[in-house]
């Protein structure tokens, strides 16, 4: 058990106030909060070696460089990805999704298909209905329950020989669902589709090892896994980033360039055109540094005691509903309480220092199937303790006095 009041000290925002009371922060899937380690790191770059990477003889651009490189293999050692360049540096997980998917165009035609999952972000669909569009693939989505899983009796009636992609979130970010990727890949595989899954929430929480997964592509972002923001990563297997096209045009990324022709650089500089988010690189190898230090078995663990405890508590509230009841699930809760508009909630709590979010949470469809405009969603973190869940469920309570 980690000592989680040690863990906050860590994280200087923990100690502000917010509307003259102490901050809560309970909205983690949204983004993470920061370890004073990575705010150090980043102060240190800007202190100490900031330039330009790759291309410098001076002693600060090769500095640089070799704690941006550090950093890729910090991040191919924790996913277990087999060679560093199959780590690609994005901007978050949008870009590296918007990357594979425009890497498609050139590879589908007329009549494939794409199987996206209905627990998606709108990052995931919107990418592959434009893929669609310029190709002329069609889109078929594995269906939900009434408890926010995947039901996967359907997948097996949509997979067939013209699914050539699959898509789906590894944990959804409204309702916390952990879902059956092993079991969705190993599907796909069998009718030779790729698969890419979207790691956003999923890496601040569980090991993800891209080798035993035999995933295709796999995607995150730092920000979420307490690293600063802009920084992100696609692990894509060697085969397929030497199949897929560039994504963009740049310095960095060519071998050789007259007006004729232009050679593209190797891997992973294909695909990392003009000059990367350095800082937020090296700043996110930190960040995977310092989760490792607290070790993210024992974060699940402790997490999952914290989601007990609070939807135990929350039950206890009348009218409240939890959307999202899957036994398989992380530290996530999205809820209504009957009668009451969710951002009013949201306002409420805020006054009392409490961050929540409200809304649809970029995942309308998942709303449009329960069909309500939005939930209030509580996410956790290590950090958060059950102190925390008690005052917020006290001023879940006081709002619904006051809203009734
Ligand atoms: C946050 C999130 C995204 C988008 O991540 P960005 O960092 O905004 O690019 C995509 N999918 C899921 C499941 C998310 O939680």
């Amino acid at each position: 058990m980690p000592d989680i009041n040690k863990i906050r000290e860590d994280f200087p925002i923990l100690k502000r106030k917010v509307n003259g009371y102490p901050l809560i922060y309970l909205d983690n899937a949204a983004t993470s909060q920061t370890p004073k380690q990575v705010i150090d790191t980043i102060v240190g770059y800007y202190s100490n070696y900031n330039a330009n990477i790759h291309r410098g003889v001076h002693t600060l651009s090769q500095e640089a460089t070799e704690k941006y490189e550090e950093a890729r293999i910090k991040i191919q050692k924790h996913f277990n990805a087999t060679k560093p360049y199959e780590i690609i540096f994005t901007s978050g997980t949008t870009h590296g999704i918007n990357l594979v998917a425009t890497g498609f165009s050139d590879f589908l035609k007329e009549g494939d298909e794409i199987i996206v999952s209905a627990l998606e972000h709108h990052s995931n669909i919107v990418p592959w209905q434009m893929l669609c569009e310029r190709t002329g693939a069609v889109l078929k989505v594995i269906p939900m329950n009434e408890d926010g899983e995947l039901i996967m009796s359907e997948y097996d009636k949509i997979l067939s020989p013209n699914t050539k992609l699959v898509f789906c979130n590894h944990i959804s970010n409204a309702l916390g669902t952990i879902n059956p990727v092993q079991e969705i890949i190993d599907k796909a595989h069998q009718f030779g589709a790729a698969v890419l899954i979207d790691g956003a929430q999923a890496a601040p929480h569980l090991k993800i090892d891209v080798q035993a997964l035999d995933v295709d592509f796999y995607v995150a972002s730092a920000h979420k896994m307490c690293g600063p923001t802009g920084v992100g990563m696609l692990y894509g297997k060697e085969e397929w980033l030497k199949k897929l096209p560039p994504y963009q045009g740049g310095g960095e990324m060519i071998a050789e360039v007259t007006f004729e022709k232009t050679t593209y650089a190797d891997l992973p500089h294909k695909f990392e055109a003009g000059t990367p988010n350095i800082c937020g690189g090296i700043a996110f190898g930190a960040a995977i540094d310092y989760l490792n230090s607290i070790d993210l078995d024992e974060i699940k663990a402790y997490e999952d005691e914290l989601l007990a405890y609070a939807t135990e508590k929350l039950s206890s509230i009348l009218g409240l509903k939890i959307y999202g009841t899957s036994e398989n699930k992380t530290s996530v809760i999205s809820f209504n309480i009957e009668g009451i508009h969710p951002y009013d909630i949201g306002s409420i709590v805020d006054k009392l220092g409490i961050a929540v979010r409200t809304g649809h949470h970029c995942a309308q469809p998942i709303m449009d199937y329960y069909k309500i405009p939005g939930t209030v969603r509580a996410s956790f973190a290590f950090y958060n303790t059950k102190e925390e869940i008690d005052n917020f469920v006290e001023a879940v309570n006081r709002a619904q006095l006051m809203l009734s």
